[in-house]
């Protein structure tokens, strides 16, 4: 029964204004068919450095803003959509004509260098051997502390992908995530913003992408959450109109066994707190 609630929305969505697969109506049409009440766009920020998933240029930004717009009059009467951006702590990009914003850090600023983190094992590890002395745990400690002032750089509503670092551990173990350096950094990142009005969302991301087989944040952070009765959100940060949804169920058990008591989901009258 919650789990068929919670399905209803997602707010974390890419389209081909910047890395996903299809239109922005293509998953509209695709929400509708699934029997979705709430569907939130969340394009990644023009980025002043260039790269390979964000919107290129602020007037492709803008195209996309007014292409939500036409769609959420179209559609209207059949579901809700809203026009988010996922915006980057790097950008600063004014973000108020957005109806939320989630805040994600994409990059590290390491050595004079924009540094990706999720771009592949392979640039993760060379960057830890050229700026961080090929030690994992000092370029974990400079993830957490960009982690930790998100808020304050994108006025964000909710924290994206909290440890997005780990996205390719399942396969290359770069991070030892049970060294208490790594729990230190993530818990000091995490209790900054747990003091914060944000929401923390469990992305399912990059399982539906094949990365890992469980969502962000690992369970050590969701426990943490569920002690300071923090907010959580789920989100499955579709590049895909076939993965709207992808995993919830996974994230709910994973979130129940971690000691949170509730979801927050976003539904045609606002935000409500589901039981779970
Ligand atoms: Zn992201
Ligand atoms: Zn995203």
């Amino acid at each position: 029964m919650n789990l068929q609630l919670l399905t209803k929305s997602n707010l974390h969505t890419h389209t081909r204004f910047a890395d996903g697969k299809h239109t922005a109506e293509e998953v509209v049409l695709s929400a509708i068919e699934n029997g979705m009440d709430v569907l939130g766009f969340s394009e990644h920020s023009f980025h002043p450095h260039p790269d390979v998933y964000s919107m290129e240029t602020p007037q492709i930004q803008e195209e996309y803003r007014k292409e939500i717009a036409r769609l959420k009059h179209v559609y209207a009467d059949r579901i809700k959509i809203l026009c988010g951006i996922e915006q980057d702590s790097f950008c600063g990009v004014p973000t108020d004509v957005f109806d939320y914003v989630i805040g994600s850090v994409h990059y590290l600023y390491l050595g004079g260098e924009y540094c990706e983190i999720d771009l592949s094992a392979k640039d993760t590890l060379n960057a830890i051997q050229k700026h961080c002395g090929g030690d994992p745990m000092v370029y974990a400690k400079a993830y957490f502390e960009a982690v930790a002032k998100v808020e304050q750089d994108t006025q964000c509503d909710i924290v994206g992908h909290f440890d997005l670092l780990t996205k390719f551990d399942e396969k290359a173990s770069i991070f030892d995530t049970s060294d208490p350096r790594y729990i230190k950094a993530g818990l000091e990142a995490l209790d900054a913003l747990l003091e914060k009005d944000v929401i923390f969302e469990v992305n399912t991301g990059a399982m539906s992408r094949g990365y890992r087989t469980t969502p962000y944040p690992a369970p050590i952070f969701l426990h943490r959450i569920a002690e300071k009765r923090g907010n959580v959100t789920l989100n499955s940060d579709a590049h895909n109109k076939d993965y709207l949804t992808y995993g919830f169920d996974k994230a709910l058990q994973l979130l129940k066994a971690s000691g949170i008591g509730s979801v927050l989901t976003m539904t045609s009258n606002g935000w409500k707190n589901i039981a779970i």
